[in-house]
C-alpha cells in the first residue's frame, strides 16, 4: 500500500486549500563522491581524492525498498555519484540484490565512460549489467566533462552500449557535443571563455558546488536585490526527487550540501518513515529556505560578517555562498554538509 499525502506530519497540519509537502518519488543513491574528473560544472567536488564514505548494499536497498513503499510502482532509483564505476562491484552487488528482492523501479545509471578503455570490457560490464537489471545508461559527455575523460571513451561507450542495451535504453547527455565535440585544452584562453560561455547558453547547470565557483564568471549577473526576492517554497515542498549519499544524508531535489536528516545514524531508518516525520517547517536552514529563499538565510549570515556582494547568476549560486559562509562558521552544525559539497576540507 502507498503512502498518503496526510501521512506526512507537516501536511497533517495543514487546510485543504494549503499546498503539501509532496511525495518523493524518485531517489538518486549517490554511491560514491569519488571521481576520476574534477568538472568545472560539478555539483558538488568530486574528484579521485574526494572522502566520505561510499554507499553500503544495506543503506542503498534500504532506501530503494523505502521509495518503493513511498511511491509504489511510481517510485524510481537512479545510480550516480561521483562516478558509480568507480565502485563497479559494489553497484553490481546492489543490483543483484535488488533483482533477487524484485525490487523494479531502476531509471537509470549514469557514468562519464572513463572506464571505457576497452571494447571487450565495454561490452562485458554492459552485458552483465544488463542481465541485473539495467535499464538506462546515462553518458555524460560535455565541455567540461572532456577536460579530464578523452572523448574516444565515450564514443566507445555510446556505441557499445547502443549495441548492447538498443538505442532507446542510451541517453547521451549530451548528444549535440558528441556530434561536435569541443575540446578546450586546445583552444586559446579567449576561446575557452567564449566556449564556455557558448556552453551554458545551450545548457544551463545547477550553480551550486564546484560550479558556484568556477563557471558563474562565464555568466552575466544580477542584482543582489533582485535575486533576493525569489523564495524557494514551491521547489522544496514539491519535489519530486532526493539525493542520498553514503553516509545516509538526504539532500532534497539538487539542493546537495542542504542535509534534510540522516538516515544511517545508527541503525539505518526506513526513507518512508523518515518522511512520515519529516516537517520541512521544523528544519531550521530548509524552512527559513520556503520563507525567504537564500536571503532569509544572508539575514542569519549577517551576523556572523557576511556580506552579498553586488551580483549573482541565480538564487542558488547566492545560496550556496551563503551556506559555505554558513558552514565555515560551524553555524546549523549537522544540518549543512560535508565539507566536500562546499570545496572545504
Ligand atoms: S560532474 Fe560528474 S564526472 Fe564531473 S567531477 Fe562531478 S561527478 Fe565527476
Ligand atoms: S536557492 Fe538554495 S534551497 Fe533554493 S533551490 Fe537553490 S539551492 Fe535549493
Amino acid at each position: 500500500m502507498t503512502v498518503n499525502l496526510n501521512d506526512n506530519i507537516y501536511n497533517s497540519t495543514l487546510r485543504p486549500d494549503e499546498p503539501k509537502f509532496k511525495l518523493w518519488r524518485n531517489v538518486g543513491l549517490i554511491l560514491t563522491y569519488r571521481c576520476p574528473a574534477r568538472c568545472k560544472c560539478c555539483y558538488v567536488f568530486s574528484s579521485p581524492d574526494a572522502d566520505g564514505p561510499d554507499m553500503s548494499t544495506e543503506l542503498a536497498l534500504s532506501c530503494w525498498r523505502g521509495v518503493r513503499r513511498l511511491a509504489g510502482d511510481a517510485g524510481r532509483v537512479h545510480l550516480t555519484g561521483g562516478e558509480p564505476f568507480i565502485c563497479y562491484n559494489q553497484l553490481c552487488e546492489i543490483l543483484r540484490q535488488a533483482r533477487h528482492e524484485n525490487l523494479g523501479g531502476l531509471q537509470k545509471i549514469e557514468t562519464n565512460a572513463y572506464w571505457c578503455t576497452d571494447t571487450g570490457l565495454v561490452r562485458e560490464r554492459l552485458t552483465e549489467l544488463d542481465e541485473l537489471g539495467l535499464t538506462k545508461l546515462q553518458i555524460s559527455t560535455d565541455i567540461y566533462h572532456q577536460q579530464h575523460i578523452p572523448i574516444e571513451r565515450v564514443k566507445l561507450a555510446a556505441k557499445i552500449a547502443t549495441e548492447v542495451l538498443g538505442e532507446d535504453r542510451v541517453q547521451v547527455r549530451w548528444r549535440d557535443f558528441l556530434e561536435n565535440p569541443v575540446i578546450v585544452g586546445d583552444l586559446s584562453p579567449d576561446q575557452q571563455v567564449q566556449a564556455y560561455q557558448h556552453a551554458l547558453t545551450r545548457h544551463r547547470e545547477r550553480m551550486q558546488g564546484r560550479a558556484a565557483m568556477e563557471l558563474t564568471t562565464y555568466l552575466t549577473k544580477k542584482n543582489y536585490n533582485e535575486i533576493a526576492e525569489n523564495i524557494c517554497g514551491s521547489g522544496l515542498l514539491g519535489a519530486a526527487h532526493v539525493h542520498i549519499d553514503g553516509a545516509g544524508r538526504i539532500f532534497i531535489g539538487t539542493c546537495i550540501g542542504i542535509i534534510a536528516g540522516q538516515i544511517s545514524k545508527g541503525p539505518i531508518k526506513d526513507l518512508d518513515q523518515f518522511w512520515k516525520e519529516f516537517d520541512i517547517h521544523n528544519h531550521p536552514v530548509l524552512s527559513i529556505l520556503v520563507k525567504l529563499g537564500p536571503a532569509g538565510l544572508v539575514q542569519v549570515a549577517r551576523q556572523a560578517g557576511f556580506e552579498p556582494h553586488y551580483g549573482y547568476v541565480d538564487k542558488c549560486q547566492l545560496c550556496f555562498e551563503v551556506r559555505r559562509f554558513l558552514f565555515e562558521k560551524k553555524w546549523y552544525n549537522g544540518l549543512l554538509g560535508p565539507a566536500l559539497c562546499y570545496g572545504l576540507p
